[in-house]
């Protein structure tokens, strides 16, 4: 049949999750298909903060793409970020005068085009606008059909298609877990007054339940604002996260001053925030999953798109292994969730639980408040370990 492609490696999703698995294939020589549902630039809906990991990796990609990242007109970067447990008190997480910054904002249908296009032209085969239908195993490996009718056949598929991942849904026969996610909304502003800094925003808002409310400056002068929490806390509790952000920017103490003229561009836009990496399956015959696909993200700060770089990272250095040894047995694949527990593991849940305490309103602004100084002073190193 014409219409049937080979390949021993296809990554399914373009996101920064499958850019960064293909950008690593191709450091390591090794040839791959990726797919994606959509043609880039395409947008996703997100806070557009890039922190820790997301510098990692760019720079275990290469210093030329962390280089071209820094470069990048539509890129900013700034050095301080302030968390505010609540109206009394914050804590800064800071950059030194020698290091150049701790946060950065990309709007991702900017960030995730700037992955793609760094592609490489000898490894990396793009098959773009057609999503995948169905995922089929037979006895020579993985069986991809999209709804273009086109058929793909691989030996190992990469699950890195989102928090909704088909890969997941056909090859890991389980629902992915409702409960052990975020659920957040995000809109631009224009007009809104913020210190030149480009000082990142994060506030606690409590209602019935704890919220993260994120306000990230962009490069045309625009801002991003968001809003989620827990989404079982959130539907047990009927919270409308439209009604809750409107109410925070036009009457909350310490915000409705920058709102005072800005203007709304464009529609809320809502999507999930998966939390659920160490409660279900990262591998199996034939197939890994990596990024939101694998339920990476952070479940305090919400970092996902570094995690989830990462993890593609670990994912091709596993590939060039199974590779080697032509078996992509779930057996083999064993190492690649251990790896991921390794460099995400206590982070993960160190942060679940720091989720768990911020419930408490008076206890976590309690502790926060006590330990202030030494988690800023810390902050430096733990940021340096995870980040360039
Ligand atoms: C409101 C909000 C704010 C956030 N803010 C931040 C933030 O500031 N910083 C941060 O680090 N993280 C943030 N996150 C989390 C972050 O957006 C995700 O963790 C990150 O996008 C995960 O990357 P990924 O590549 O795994 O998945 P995605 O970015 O979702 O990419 C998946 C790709 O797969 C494709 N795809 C899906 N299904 C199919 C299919 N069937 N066939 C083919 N292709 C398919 C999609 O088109 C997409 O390109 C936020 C999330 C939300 C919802």
């Amino acid at each position: 049949m014409e219409n049937i492609e080979k390949t021993t490696i296809c990554i399914i999703g373009a996101g920064p999750s499958g850019a960064a698995t293909a950008l690593m294939l191709s450091k390591l020589k090794i040839p791959h298909i990726i797919i994606d549902k959509a043609l880039f630039p395409r947008d996703k809906t997100c806070g557009d903060g890039l922190i820790l990991y997301a510098y990692r990796s760019l720079k275990i990609l290469g210093n030329q793409l962390f280089q071209d990242f820094l470069k990048h007109p539509k890129f900013i970067h700034s050095k301080k970020i302030q968390f505010h447990p609540n109206d009394h008190h914050h804590i800064e997480f800071k950059e030194t005068e020698e290091r150049d910054m701790v946060i950065s904002y990309a709007k991702r249908i900017d960030f995730d085009d700037f992955l793609v296009k760094h592609f490489s032209k000898t490894y990396t085969k793009t098959f773009f606008g057609s999503g995948v239908k169905i995922i089929k195993e037979n006895k020579k490996g993985m069986q991809i059909t999209l709804k273009n009718g086109k058929q793909i056949d691989a030996k190992l598929i990469v699950g890195a298609d989102g928090a909704k991942s088909t890969v997941y849904r056909n090859l890991v026969k389980d629902k992915i877990s409702k409960k052990l996610a975020s659920t957040f909304i995000s809109g631009y502003f224009n007009n809104v007054v913020l210190a030149k800094d480009n000082v990142a925003e994060i506030r606690l808002v409590y209602k019935k339940v704890t919220l993260f409310f994120y306000i990230f400056p962009l490069f045309d002068g625009k801002v991003n604002v968001s809003l989620g929490g827990r989404v079982d806390l959130i539907k047990k509790h009927n919270i409308n996260l439209i009604d809750e952000i409107q109410h925070i920017i036009q009457h909350h103490k310490k915000v409705k001053g920058k709102f005072i003229h800005a203007e709304k561009d464009g529609n809320w836009r809502g999507w999930s925030i998966p939390f659920h990496f160490g409660k279900q399956k990262t591998s199996g015959n034939g197939f890994l999953l990596v990024g939101d696909a694998a339920g990476l993200a952070n479940p305090f700060y919400k970092e996902g798109i570094g995690t989830g770089m990462m993890s593609g990272i670990i994912a091709a250095k596993n590939i060039e292994r199974c590779v080697k040894e032509n078996n992509f047995t779930a057996e083999n694949l064993k190492k690649y969730d251990q790896e991921l527990k390794d460099k995400f593991g206590r982070l993960l849940r160190f942060s679940f639980y720091a989720l768990q305490v911020a419930r408490f309103k008076s206890t976590f602004a309690f502790f926060t408040s006590l330990l202030k100084r030494k988690i800023e002073s810390k902050s430096y190193g733990a940021i340096q370990k995870r980040s360039y």
